[in-house]
């Protein structure tokens, strides 16, 4: 698994089935981003370009790309994952080199996604942008969007939790022309998430997910997704002096013990 900000490229193995709370958003993202993908004809007829940029914005952790690598895998597509903030440090003074490179990469692997975390820190307001590099990036990203044929076979997919503080230029036809907002769960979303992150755990019986999702408002996914694997921990810990680290295996006897119960989810 990459490290966060890392690239990543290749088909990813996240489905719409992992992603819990958001069917309104994945129907958007099906007819943004899918449908011209795999049927491009259906734009073509109407004499219209298909979308090539996507705007996903919303607080952190609520799972923005989780869903640009869900509608690579169902669309089959390469998926090339960069963050703004290490196309400007890492790549500093290759950044526009870079940014061609992972279009004409994207153009060769068609159907691709190039999925932009954090793209605020690399188009930031022009008036907000000192340097001269950045003003430089901003251009050279503008220019590669602009190049893209709009036929649906390279599509970029923006996350921010800033779309305000967004060079304007980025969001006119064209370019970043659709957006989806991504929203903090409500009780049934943090029960589907709930769901999706317990899906292989031990639950003793006297959980009750439903309780939990409703005493959690305010938690996005990736925080319930942590809350499951510190109960899961927590669980570990319980058992920790019965387990004997130099023995060649756990017996089942020990290992039917793991039980994650309502006490270890504390929150
Ligand atoms: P950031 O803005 O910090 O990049 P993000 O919105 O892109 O955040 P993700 O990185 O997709 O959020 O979410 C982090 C992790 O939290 C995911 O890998 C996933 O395990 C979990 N998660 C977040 N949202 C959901 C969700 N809606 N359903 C299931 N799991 C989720």
């Amino acid at each position: 698994i990459a490290e966060k900000g890392e690239s990543l490229r290749g088909v990813p193995q996240v489905s719409y089935e992992d992603i819990g709370g958001m069917s309104d958003e994945i129907r958007k993202v099906r007819e943004m981003i899918e449908l011209p993908m795999r049927h491009p004809e259906i734009f073509e007829k109407l004499g219209v370009e298909a979308p090539k940029g996507v705007l996903l914005y919303g607080v952190p952790g609520t799972g923005k790309t989780l869903l640009a690598k869900a509608v690579a895998n169902e669309t089959n597509a390469h998926f090339i994952s960069i963050s703004g903030p290490e196309i400007m440090s890492k790549f500093y003074g290759e950044s526009e080199a870079r940014l061609r490179e992972i279009f004409k990469e994207a153009k060769e692997k068609a159907p691709s996604i190039i999925f932009v975390d954090e793209i605020d820190s690399i188009a930031p307001k022009r008036e907000e942008v000192t340097g001269e590099v950045e003003r430089r990036v901003v251009s050279q990203m503008l220019s590669l969007m602009d190049g893209l044929e709009g036929r649906g076979k390279v599509i970029v997919i923006a996350a921010t939790n800033r779309p305000n503080a967004l060079d304007p230029a980025l969001r006119r036809p064209g370019r970043f022309d659709r957006e989806i907002e991504i929203k903090v769960p409500d009780k049934k979303g943090r029960l589907e998430i709930l769901l999706i992150h317990t899906r292989n755990m031990p639950l003793h019986e006297d959980i009750n997910l439903e309780k939990i999702a409703g005493s959690s408002h305010g938690y996005v996914g990736a925080d319930l997704e942590y809350l499951c694997k510190e109960a899961a921990m927590k669980c570990l810990r319980r058992l920790l002096p019965e387990i004997n680290l130099s023995d060649e295996k756990i017996p089942p006897e020990t290992l039917d013990k793991l039980i994650v119960n309502a006490e270890d989810y504390q929150l």
